[in-house]
């Protein structure tokens, strides 16, 4: 049996014993669980764990709950930006200059950042030169 965390629409909170959660679904469509306060059967599951009753009779094993997601979070891709700005040199609005003599093989090799307008972005894109518009912190947040 598991014990799972009830809430009705109006806002009443009771527990429910079901065999699964998969029953409480079945049982819930069918209009056949009711809050004990009020009797309506729209009566949806909280979202937490619901809890394991063990005993020695009664080990039938749960479903394991999926683990979260390992999605990257904005705060690392924010992360991963500002230590590319850090390491960039900054050449400010020499930048497409700078960007095209790097790509033409007329200054050394380096990651660069500095400043662009839209129409100087589209056309080192458009010369093949890779160009990453990304919002650069101001400098007094990457010392
Ligand atoms: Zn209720």
């Amino acid at each position: 049996m598991i014990v799972l965390n009830l809430l009705c629409d109006h806002g009443h909170r009771f527990e429910g014993w079901f065999a699964s959660g998969e029953a409480f679904r079945d049982q819930s469509d069918r209009h056949l669980v009711h809050c004990p306060q009020c009797q309506t059967s729209e009566v949806s599951q909280l979202p937490s764990a619901p809890h394991v009753k063990r005993s020695a009779t009664d080990v039938a094993p749960l479903e394991k709950a999926a683990p979260p997601a390992a999605a990257p979070g904005i705060a690392a891709l924010h992360q991963a930006l500002a230590t590319m700005a850090r390491q960039a040199e900054n050449v400010g609005e020499r930048f497409p200059e700078e960007a095209r003599r790097i790509h033409y093989d007329e200054a050394p090799a380096r990651t660069i950042r500095g400043v662009a307008t839209a129409d100087e972005t589209r056309d080192l894109l458009e010369e093949g030169i890779l160009v990453l518009p990304a919002p650069i912190p101001p400098d007094e947040e990457i010392h």
